[in-house]
């Protein structure tokens, strides 16, 4: 360690949930000592203060300190420019082609960096430290220069297919080649890293999920790709390969500890198996599958799949497929729906929610080892939420639950990213969010008529 970074650093005080070993067990009136990009201390407030007098301080003890939140699934361009505009009562087929298509067509490479630079912001303001991008069409470059500008831990995906006849595709051995690129670029390791990135659906073939899942493992990058959040996908592997999605990758190679699969709503049971044997991971967005009635309250088979032992992680998908950037809301949901859809009060509590947040969610990612706890040597990935809002007068004698069930990203005060704080005071310091919102509104207008 650097002798002259010994006594400064920053202390972190208030009630500390550390997550070490996947438990949410609070530790009062202690702090995190964050020294460079790691986490230096953990310990009793009293014990660190002395020991590092010169550190500057923040929190009043009265806080809850959480390590940062994993968010494993959103979607950086496309939709932030355009959020909460998409029109509800339409078919998923409107959406699709009458918006998300023109939308993205007409995005240009600024408007990528202007959207993830805003979704972002959001993100980090509700305590995300680390994102898993669903994919960029065109200008992840712009993508990676906006999360370095404000500061988030970030899985670029470029995204490819090679379905005919539907925009932005391209063949195999390019979508391969460009994927190889990209992640050449951003090796692994780095605060943004390439992650080979499919659409998945039906608009991938064979040819392709086996070779971007021989790229990733050749790399030591994850894979991730999107699959039935509705029932369609099931549909159109059916017909064109007798197999249900998960159980047709899983003979073709492609699963595995380093994939995560967006979505996995309407599973069967031979996809549960494959899913959990393999030990690949899933990305559960919920606040989109309520929003555009795809059917994880009818279908959703998550309560099997933590029963089988599969590594869930919480996403937020889009602005306009739940539109909050928020994963603490979305991992309340989501043990609701666990809960509720299985009638077993013990299957998932708000512990769990923390933890599929955090350090479930970074081992889902394959950054178990790096993120998602409060320990000595981990990065200095930390949120401190404050608890003076209504919602905590009086506070629980549980926080976690409190924090969970009554909270979300709104308590979410300060947060560091690999030791560089992003967050102070509820409000983003890297990037000024005022001197964008002229633009935002302009370019929003330019995208919606663009449409037209
Ligand atoms: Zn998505």
């Amino acid at each position: 360690m650097d002798p002259a970074a010994e006594d400064t650093g920053v202390l972190v005080r208030g009630d500390v949930v550390t997550m070490a070993g996947g438990t949410a067990e609070v530790r009062s009136g202690a702090a995190v000592w964050i020294c460079g990009p790691r986490i230096g201390a953990v310990g009793p407030w009293d014990e660190l203060r002395a020991a590092h007098p010169r550190a500057d301080v923040v929190g009043d003890g009265r806080g809850l300190v959480t390590p940062g939140l994993i968010n494993a699934h959103q979607h950086l361009t496309g939709d932030r420019l355009v959020a909460s505009c998409i029109p509800e009562a339409i078919s998923s087929e409107e959406a699709i082609f009458g918006w998300a298509v023109p939308v993205h067509d007409a995005h240009t490479a600024d408007d990528d960096e202007l959207s993830a630079t805003l979704a972002a912001v959001a993100a980090v303001t509700n305590g995300v430290t680390c994102t898993v991008e669903a994919g960029t069409v065109a200008h992840p470059e712009r993508v990676a220069a906006a999360v370095q500008r404000v500061g988030m831990r970030t899985m670029l995906g470029r995204w490819g297919w090679d379905a005919e006849g539907v925009p932005f595709g391209a063949p195999a051995d390019e979508v391969l080649d460009a994927q190889r690129r990209l992640a050449e670029r951003y090796p692994p390791g780095g605060l943004v890293q390439a992650w080979v990135t499919l659409v998945g659906h039906d608009l991938v073939s064979d040819e392709l999920f086996a070779g971007a899942a021989d790229l990733a493992r050749r790399l030591g990058t994850g894979l991730t790709f999107h699959m039935s959040p509705h029932d369609r996908d099931a549909a159109a592997f059916l017909a064109r390969t007798g197999q249900r999605p998960l159980v047709h990758l899983d003979q073709l190679g492609v699963l595995g500890r380093n994939v995560l699969v967006a979505h996995a709503v309407h599973l069967d049971d031979g996809e549960v198996s494959a899913i959990a044997t393999s030990g690949t991971a899933v990305a559960a967005c919920p606040w989109a599958y309520l929003r555009l009635a795809q059917g994880v309250t009818r279908a959703g088979r998550y309560a099997e799949l933590v029963r089988a032992g599969a590594r869930l992680a919480v996403g937020c998908d889009s602005e306009n497929a739940g539109d909050a950037v928020d994963v603490l809301r979305a991992a309340a949901l989501l043990v609701g729906l666990l809960r509720d859809g299985s009638g077993d009060a013990t299957l998932a509590t708000a512990a769990d929610g923390l933890a599929m947040a955090t350090c479930r969610g970074a081992e889902a990612i394959g950054l178990g080892g790096i993120t998602g706890t409060i320990e000595v040597g981990r990065a200095a990935d930390v949120v401190l939420h404050d608890r003076r809002g209504p919602q905590f007068v009086p506070p629980s004698t549980d926080p976690v639950r409190q924090l969970l069930w009554a909270s979300d990203g709104r308590s979410v005060a300060d947060v560091w990213v690999a030791g560089r704080r992003v967050v102070a005071d509820g409000r983003c310091v890297t990037v000024d969010l005022d001197a964008l919102r002229a633009e935002a509104v302009e370019r929003r207008d330019h995208l919606l008529r663009a449409r037209l």
